[in-house]
């Protein structure tokens, strides 16, 4: 009979191993907290381990916006020979492109260097509350059941898993941006490749919802590329029957591998990442269309006719989920206006990047430089003992589109991990920490806030 037991009580917990929840489990270790990392996979990294390029790092002035422990990452992965470095790029401002199992052995080394207690297999499943506040969480392991008491609790879930069981109020939206499985291609000739984008320009041009334009130059860049286009031949292979994917445009990018190429082109829509047989139809239609979209290279774009089918990414990618009700909102005027608020913790440098819900069309817009995320999006508006992290911070529509990459969220892990062990330290709950105190302690550590 499965029975529940108790595992003691840390100072912070986090939910999920992902860029928000990883870095935000590190930092509030390295900051004195005793830490429990709960990830309900084999891995961690999350998406970071996906093989996709992680964006945010450089912003569109050209100036390098992370640092702290997401740039001590991508340093170390260097050391490990797992990265090209930061990619300047038209449609995404950067792409830093990485190894994905090499990512994944350096989340565990960092995990056991700063002491984090870390439970894999372990799915938060529910979140004690006393009060209005988070005084622990119960998790489904192995074996058993068990339950874990703490001061502050951190969602690093990507769907505001912890915040939901929490109570916590959050956003929704009705119609959700739709997810993709990612994969990556190797035994691709590059060079015919880039004289077929060559041969046929329609096919190297962008959709035209994106604000920005690209070029062969790019194409031919030694350190790595990105491309988004192949329209032409989709509307080739949709009218003979050989393209299933609700996509207008396909994305590729270098990955750090000679001859391999990441693909992030699979599209599904209308998901709820809350349901389990409706991320079960997600996995099943994912698989099916990566399988669709290999045989579509091998067949109608050059270079790719011996290609083979490297690796696929550990679950299905979900865009957008729930979003806490802060006591702070990453809006549209900070986006737009670029603004970095006095209370910032970290700098979004992006795109406000929007894959329209039920469409084939995804929104891209540049943003001419970075902006601020002010501390308060990650504090709960009526819950205490409990911080958002990652893609699960409160923000409007075109702040998400600009905050839910990979890198920013690796910062807003930082600074959710660093504020929770401040706050076990100060004896105090998130809403009362002082932003300067914060930022300052952000600093010393390297991090980037203004
Ligand atoms: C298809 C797709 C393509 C994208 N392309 C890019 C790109 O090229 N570059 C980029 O920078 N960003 C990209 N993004 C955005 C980015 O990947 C995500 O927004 C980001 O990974 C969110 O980080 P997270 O830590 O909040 O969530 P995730 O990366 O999803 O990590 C969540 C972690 O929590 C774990 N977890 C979930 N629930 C529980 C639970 N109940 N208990 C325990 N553990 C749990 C999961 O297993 C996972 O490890 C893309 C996103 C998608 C979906």
């Amino acid at each position: 009979m499965r029975k529940t037991t108790y595992g003691g009580k840390y100072d912070v917990i986090v939910a999920g191993g992902g860029p928000g929840g990883l870095p935000a489990a590190v930092a509030a270790a390295r900051t004195g907290a005793r830490t429990l990392l709960l990830e309900q996979s084999a891995i961690l990294g999350g998406l970071m381990v996906s093989s996709m390029p992680l964006l945010g790092f450089v912003d569109r002035s050209g100036r390098t916006v992370l640092g702290g422990i997401p740039g001590e990452m991508v340093e170390r992965l260097d050391k490990k020979k797992a990265t090209r470095g930061h990619v300047i790029d038209p449609t995404s401002a950067s792409l830093t492109i990485i190894n994905p199992n090499w990512m994944r052995i350096l989340c565990f080394e960092m995990c056991k260097e700063a002491g984090v207690d870390v439970r894999m297999y372990s799915r938060l499943t529910d979140v004690k509350t006393e009060n209005k506040r988070v005084t622990g969480v119960k998790a489904c392991c192995i074996e058993e059941d068990m339950e874990f008491d703490c001061d502050i609790l951190i969602d690093g879930t990507g769907n505001g898993t912890a915040l939901y069981f929490a109570g916590a109020h959050y956003t929704r939206n009705k119609s959700l941006q739709p997810g993709s499985l990612e994969f990556t291609i190797g035994n691709v000739n590059i060079p015919a490749f880039l004289r077929f984008l060559k041969e046929h320009p329609e096919d190297a041009e962008l959709p035209d919802t994106y604000g920005v334009t690209q070029s062969m130059e790019q194409f031919n860049s030694r350190q790595g590329f990105g491309i988004t286009g192949l329209m032409h031949s989709i509307e080739k292979a949709r009218a003979a029957g050989d393209y299933i994917t609700p996509r207008d445009c396909i994305v590729l990018v270098t990955t750090n591998e000679e001859g391999e190429l990441h693909c992030n082109s699979t599209r599904v829509i209308d998901v709820d990442p809350t349901d389990t047989v409706s991320m079960s139809n997600a996995e099943t239609e994912g698989h099916r269309q990566v399988e669709n979209l290999m045989l579509f290279f091998r067949k109608y774009i050059d270079g790719f006719e011996n290609c083979t089918l490297n690796y696929i990414a550990p679950f299905f990618g979900i865009r957008e989920t729930r979003r806490v009700a802060g006591i702070r909102t990453l809006n549209d005027e900070t986006v737009r206006n670029c603004l970095v608020p006095e209370d910032s913790v970290c700098l979004a440098g992006y795109n406000f990047d929007i894959h329209v819900p039920g469409s084939l069309k995804t929104n891209i817009q540049p943003v001419e430089k970075a902006v601020g995320i002010p501390y308060g999006c990650l504090v709960s508006e009526n819950i205490d003992g409990i911080l958002a992290s990652g893609r699960t911070i409160c923000a409007t529509d075109e702040g998400y589109g600009l905050s839910r990459i990979m890198g920013t969220c690796m910062a807003v892990g930082e600074a959710a991990g660093t504020a929770a062990a401040l706050c076990v330290k100060q004896g105090i709950q998130p809403r009362a920490l002082d932003p300067q105190v914060l930022r300052a302690v952000l600093k010393k550590n390297g991090c980037i806030v203004d």
